[in-house]
């Protein structure tokens, strides 16, 4: 186990302290969500407990000090991808929201018909469906950076679809599916020789490796606080300054206004141009925490941990026979997903699940991935910094009794 301040990780972790059908829990969807540690359980509780208050409108004591604490973490997530300004940092609901932001206001700003957005063949369903509606609505076209079967992006076919009429392009840094960790600096150094920007959806980097939005030089970047050990219903889009003072805002509402009248409304400065209405305080507040774990830890430390983890479940899953890994590319983290001959994925997860197992099988968001491999879905396993050998040991001798039950 990661041992940490003279205690393994995960005993700071009470979810994972649980037996589920009689057997210790093995979690092993951390791709999906991961759990929370206790200081930010804590938090949680203590936020309602003290600092309850409506954020940026009352004058009173404790709206101030959860403005306050609202801001702080804004702060820290700007260090933590080393944005220049933390009003480059909006809040939203999570990856998902981030994207249909950027695609909505991008959108309706630079896509016109005959224009293209450029996405990859491993996008998860949520940096695919929000560019084909705003494509729809502007007359603007999808098109897709090819994969080979090793799950890597063809770069030679990226040059080739980014001409003139690519407007902007849309990659995640690491697959949901596949766990391969695309080239993103060489993809947004290309793009932005011919002056187009970049969103890269970090929803599964930001909690696995350091991401620094100035070294990368990505126009957006997107991630969810519940990948990351934080609360769920928290999200992150970092934009650069130019592009969001450029961009309209995506939501009427509350907080995103100077004025109103019946005529006209001068909109707010960054970052409240962008948070309409009442945001999830809570949720925003407590990611703080979620990032101090992190940023304690260090992200070197937790980088170097997983690979040892990841290379020794691949070495195990080596010795059975009629695994097949989908998702063979040189530089892979987080996930590795697997079918096996003769035994359907769905069936197996079933049976560890009786196990006291949390896998994840079917398509995992990213159907037009399974399209490719023709296959209907894969067994996928992804780790977090709470994670053990002894785990995986106990997922393999699991996987084998499913498989003598299933073949
Ligand atoms: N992109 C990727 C790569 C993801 O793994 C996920 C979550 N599975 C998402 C986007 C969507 O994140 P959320 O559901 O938190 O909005």
């Amino acid at each position: 186990a990661f041992i940490y301040r003279g205690e393994p990780i995960r005993n700071q972790f009470p979810a994972l302290h649980q037996s589920v059908y009689g057997k210790p829990l093995v979690y092993f969807d951390n791709a999906a969500t991961t759990q929370k540690p206790n200081a930010v359980i804590e938090a949680i509780t203590a936020y309602y407990s003290t600092i309850n208050s409506n954020i940026h409108r009352g004058v009173h004591y404790l709206s101030q000090e959860a403005t306050e604490a609202y801001e702080v973490t804004r702060n820290s997530v700007a260090a933590f991808i080393n944005a220049p300004h933390a009003y480059e940092v909006i809040f939203t609901k999570g990856t998902t929201d981030g994207i249909n932001l950027i695609a909505d206001t991008f959108g309706y700003s630079y896509l016109n018909p005959g224009d293209t957005v450029l996405i990859s063949a491993m996008e998860h369903h949520s940096n695919i469906v929000p560019w084909q509606i705003i494509c729809g609505k502007r007359g603007a076209t999808l098109k897709v950076i090819p994969m080979n079967e090793s799950g890597e992006l063809l770069m030679d076919e990226f040059e080739r679809l980014l001409d003139d009429h690519v407007k902007i392009v849309a990659v995640t840094m690491v697959s949901n599916s596949l766990g391969t960790v695309n080239p993103v600096a060489e993809i947004i150094k290309i793009a932005h020789a011919k002056n187009i920007p970049v969103l890269l959806d970090a929803a599964q980097a930001v909690q696995h490796t350091k991401v620094d939005v100035q070294d990368l030089d990505c126009d957006f970047l997107v991630f969810s606080g519940h990948k990351m050990y934080g609360p769920t219903g928290i999200g992150v889009l970092y934009g650069k300054e130019e592009w969001l003072n450029k961009l309209p805002p995506y939501q009427g509402g509350g907080d995103m206004i100077k004025s109103v009248t019946f005529e006209v409304t001068e909109y707010n400065d960054l970052p409240f141009k962008f948070e309409a209405g009442t945001p999830n305080i809570e949720a925003a507040i407590t990611l703080n925490t979620a990032i101090d774990f992190i940023n304690e830890i260090g992200l070197e430390n937790i980088e170097r941990f997983e690979r040892e983890l990841y290379q020794y479940a691949l070495k195990q899953l080596s010795f059975i026979q009629g695994v097949r890994i989908i998702g063979t590319a040189a530089h892979r983290s987080g996930a590795i997903s697997l079918v096996v001959d003769g035994a359907h994925s769905y069936d197996i997860g079933v049976l560890l699940d009786k196990m006291g197992i949390a896998v994840r099988t079917g398509h995992h968001c990213t159907q037009p991935v399974m399209d490719f491999f023709e296959i209907p879905g894969t067994l996928r396993i992804s780790f977090a910094v709470y994670n053990t050998k002894e785990e995986i040991d106990v997922f393999i001798t699991s996987l084998k009794r499913a498989l003598t039950i299933l073949i």
